[in-house]
């Protein structure tokens, strides 16, 4: 059976990092005598009584309210869902086809931290909370598999959320197997944006530092200046015209008039295919990628 099959049986105690023993509704660990659960839904729940407390804190603020909200309205079924989504604007932001594609192991263990809310084929994927789509609920900096036991990791979007990057990379460090190849995608200029919470943002330099125990290391741009340029004008009428205003008419009064803003200015993405391509494009980034491989010995 291939690697990705069996991921539930390299799971190892986030705390003192044993292979643990699973059971009926939870897992041991044979060490520490830590247990965990694993929820209805078969999701197991790595997380030490503190990383617990802490998340269970953070999801009662009214950013993860909206997130949840988004990560539902994202895949709810129904004509008035696919009515809304069809009359929300684009998103302003052009992809750069020149990012490397995913790295993803055929047979292996491919590990995406912190993708909640979508589902990437042949990933397991790690998240704070059991949302829609996640396999596994752990801390990004304490990753519960073992040294060099992983062949591919992606992370999304997920660093500027985390309040220790470095951590975190050292600990993607530690899971790939020699030669696995790391895909990290991250913002430079963004608006903040809690899911649920937001600490940082990367330069170029930044980023670059931040993997400096790897080789290989390429970093470009995902999404250029003019998706930051328009990023920054939806957030900017968001904030003049309140889409969460408390009375409905004003809600949606402001709903259609940034929503007008999506639709006229979407085309002006566009003006990336030209500006991603010149050399100083990244001191206006709004995303940023970067791929590397872990060092051989
Ligand atoms: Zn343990």
């Amino acid at each position: 059976m291939s690697a990705f099959r069996n991921w539930r049986e390299q799971l190892c105690c986030p705390q003192c990092r044993c292979p643990l023993a699973e059971h009926e509704g939870g897992l041991d660990c044979p060490q520490c005598r830590s247990r965990y659960e694993i929820t209805a839904a078969g999701v197991p729940l790595l997380l030490t009584p503190a990383d617990r407390q802490r998340f269970a804190q953070l999801l009662e603020t009214a950013s993860a309210a909206r997130m949840q909200e988004e990560y539902a309205r994202r895949t709810r079924a129904g004509w008035r869902a696919r009515l809304w989504r069809g009359l929300s604007p684009p998103l302003p932001v052009y992809h750069n086809p020149a990012e490397p594609p995913l790295p993803r192991h055929p047979d292996g263990l491919n590990l995406w931290l912190g993708g909640a809310g979508r589902e990437t084929p042949g990933f397991v994927n790690l998240d704070l909370a059991p949302f829609a789509g996640v396999h596994l609920v752990a801390h990004a900096g304490r990753i519960p598999f073992a040294e060099n036991s992983c062949d591919a990791v992606a992370c999304d979007a997920l660093l500027e959320h985390v309040e220790d990057p470095a951590a975190v990379v050292a600990e993607i460090r530690r899971v790939l197997k020699p030669g696995g190849h790391v895909l990290a995608v991250v913002p430079f200029c963004h608006p903040w944006h809690g899911y649920p919470a937001d600490y940082q943002r990367f330069s170029r330099d930044g980023l670059e530092r931040l993997f400096a125990g790897f080789d290989s290391v390429s970093v470009g741009i995902r999404t250029g200046p003019t998706t930051a340029l328009l990023t920054f004008f939806t957030y900017y009428w968001k904030l003049v015209f309140p889409v969460h205003a408390r009375n409905p008419v004003r809600r949606w009064v402001n709903r259609a008039l940034v929503a007008a803003w999506g639709w006229l200015s979407a085309p002006l993405r566009y003006l990336d295919v030209w500006l991603n391509r010149r050399p100083d494009a990244h001191t206006l980034a709004n995303h940023l990628y970067l791929l590397a491989r872990k060092p051989e010995k």
